[in-house]
């Protein structure tokens, strides 16, 4: 068994809807045509999901 021990570099990255810093192993994750959006949890990712449906036209 290959046990990766990644604790020691955890990359982490900013919430897309809340700008809270989570680690990327545990973010949501949305890619667009030239964007990656990463997101703390499912509720952040529907509630960011949804604005930008409201200003999309
Ligand atoms: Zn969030």
């Amino acid at each position: 068994m290959n046990d990766n021990d990644t604790s020691q570099d955890t990359e982490l990255v900013e919430c897309s809807q809340c700008l809270k810093e989570i680690p990327l192993s545990e973010a949501k994750s949305s890619e667009g045509a030239d964007y990656v959006a990463h997101f703390c949890g499912l509720e952040c990712y529907d509630k960011w999901i949804k604005e930008k449906q409201d200003k999309e036209d």
